[in-house]
């Protein structure tokens, strides 16, 4: 079976609607497949029914926003039960205050020179409350100040750039217990995206652990094949799972679905003991 369990819609910052995500994975050969939204679970339904017409196994998901020491760490909920009341409710909180942050993101791209950013980073997002620094990033591509989406994060939106706003999101502990209480299942996302020290990502894998997290993502889009071997190591010496996804957003970030590698068959994936 083939597994991907990390993407977006344009419910958060992916680009296309979430039954086009589902038919894009299917038509990539996904059997097994999650919506895994920013701090959201608006395309759930919807994505579930693409699944089923795709003939495609749903795995209802998010990727909860986590500020942990100031960095900010990306931690996915999968099997979540959507209807769960303290998720929900703990979502909501993660998502307000994006539209006050974004309006303060466009001021210091202001200061930098480059005018109307709010307006149009919201053009680009389907849903403004969701309105996030990819949205940004892709206005910034659209009207040249940017080489492309890469580069954005490069120059601008980023620690120590314009249009940086510090923010804060969830506390790791509480995204985790969220997630099981939920009834799902756990997972550090993108560990090799974090720049963390050995010592601090071994701290923050500590308090995912003892929360209740479960797996690290492995093979994902922005991972390169030394990740893979690195964060398997990690796993496998922490008794932790592993999952894959490829992370696609539609826009030129993230990978297509069905180009990464299956993860390693020495590792545990956190789906090995799931009914589907
Ligand atoms: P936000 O939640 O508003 O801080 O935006 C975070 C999103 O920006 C991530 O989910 C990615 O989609 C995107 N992002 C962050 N860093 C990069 C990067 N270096 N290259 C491309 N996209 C990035
Ligand atoms: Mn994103
Ligand atoms: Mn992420
Ligand atoms: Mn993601």
């Amino acid at each position: 079976m083939i597994f991907d369990l990390h993407c977006h819609s344009n419910v958060s910052d992916g680009a296309l609607p979430p039954a086009e995500v589902a038919r894009r994975a299917a038509r990539n050969g996904v059997e097994v497949w999650a919506l895994t939204d920013h701090d959201q679970l608006g395309g759930l339904a919807q994505a579930r029914e693409a699944a089923r017409a795709e003939g495609m196994h749903f795995i209802d998901g998010v990727e909860i926003s986590v500020t942990w020491r100031g960095s900010t760490v990306h931690v996915l909920g999968l099997r979540i039960d959507p209807a769960n009341e303290t998720l929900a409710l703990g979502l909501a909180r993660v998502r307000s205050g994006r539209i006050e942050r974004a309006k303060r993101m466009a001021r210091e791209l202001e200061q930098a020179g480059i005018n109307g950013t709010f307006e149009g980073a919201l053009r680009h997002a389907e849903n403004p409350a969701m309105v996030s620094r990819t949205h940004f990033a892709r206005f910034l591509a659209d009207i040249g100040a940017v080489e492309d989406l890469k580069d954005a994060f490069r120059k601008y939106l980023v620690p120590g750039k314009p249009g940086y706003v510090p923010h804060q999101w969830a506390v790791l502990a509480d995204a985790v217990r969220w997630i099981c209480g939920a009834g799902g299942h756990a997972v550090l996302a993108h560990p090799g995206r974090y720049g963390l020290s050995a010592g601090s990502m071994d701290a923050l894998l500590a308090e995912f652990r003892t929360a209740g997290g479960e797996a690290i993502e492995v093979v994902t889009g922005s991972h390169s094949p030394e990740h893979y071997r690195h964060f398997g190591a990690i796993a496998t010496k922490l008794r932790l799972a592993a999952s894959r996804g490829s992370d696609f957003h539609g826009w030129r970030e993230g990978a297509e679905f069905g180009t990464l590698p299956a993860l390693d068959p020495a590792l545990r994936p956190v789906w090995r003991d799931w009914t589907l």
